[in-house]
């Protein structure tokens, strides 16, 4: 019980001169469902990058299912965790981005076993059996073997969020993953993401644009800007009444 799948310990991530992350302490309970929300640039997609392990941080040290992620700086270097610890870390992770990046030239269905296979060694019965499981979950049971191209965004980004869960993450994290859908499309994303959250256990970590859904989804609301959280807090209160200027400004509240 309370066990924390995400925590973010001083840390600190530059590009060049520029400070995206200052200082960023911040964590995520087991089975928690956060959102991150803040204007663009603040360091909302950075966080789920150094997650994924796609970016180093110069210093502090971040943790996944109280594991090290990255290590503390020792001797002036930062210690990145070994690589095969790495690989079991990112094993607990889904990622679904903005952009679905499915692979054009395989099927729905390959799209979704081709990890389970190679990464988890599973025969390709299992395998199928899993994509099965996971494509009824998404509602797109009778899309098994069309190619990503044949299908809407809003599919796609369905297939994307199977492909993700069929690796049985413990945590998901998502970026902002209706934003370069059209608006008639982002409904049905929202509602697979919405059920996933009602209905398992997984932690959650969603950077989003979508005030209503992420006041409709989580525990927990972060508000970031220039790389800071500035208020952190149930959605009833960052939505209606947050404390912080800055908030009431990007919410247009006053
Ligand atoms: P957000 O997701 O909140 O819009 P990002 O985390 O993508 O913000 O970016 C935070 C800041 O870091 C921005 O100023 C962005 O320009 C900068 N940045 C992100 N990735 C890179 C990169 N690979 N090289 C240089 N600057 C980057
Ligand atoms: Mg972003």
């Amino acid at each position: 019980m309370n066990e924390t799948a995400i925590e973010f310990r001083d840390v600190v991530k530059c590009f060049g001169d520029v400070t995206v992350l200052n200082h960023l302490n911040f964590s995520v309970k087991k089975g928690e469902k956060v959102s991150i929300i803040g204007p663009s640039g603040s360091g909302k997609s950075t966080v789920l990058r150094i997650l994924m392990t796609l970016e180093k941080i110069e210093s502090g040290a971040v943790y996944v299912a109280e594991q090290p992620l990255w290590h503390e700086i020792r001797e002036g270097r930062l210690a990145p965790a070994g690589e095969r610890h790495l690989r079991e870390m990112r094993r607990e992770m889904g990622m679904v981005f903005q952009q679905f990046n499915l692979f054009p030239h395989m099927t729905v269905r390959r799209n979704i076993t081709e990890a389970p296979r190679h990464v988890l060694g599973l025969s390709k019965n299992d395998a199928n059996a899993r994509a099965e499981e996971y494509l009824q979950l998404v509602g797109l049971s009778d899309q098994a073997d069309k190619y990503p191209h044949q299908l809407s965004g809003g599919q796609q980004q369905r297939v994307a969020i199977a492909r993700a869960l069929a690796m049985r993450p413990g945590i998901m994290l998502f970026d902002e993953p209706t934003s370069a859908l059209d608006p008639e499309l982002v409904g049905e994303v929202l509602a697979v993401i919405q059920r996933l959250s009602q209905e398992s256990d997984l932690t959650l970590l969603l950077v989003t644009h979508e005030m209503q859904f992420a006041h409709n989804i989580s525990d927990r609301v972060c508000f970031f800007d220039k790389g800071e959280i500035v208020e952190d807090g149930p959605p009833e209160v960052i939505f209606t009444h947050p404390k912080e200027a800055r908030t009431r400004e990007f919410l247009k509240l006053d």
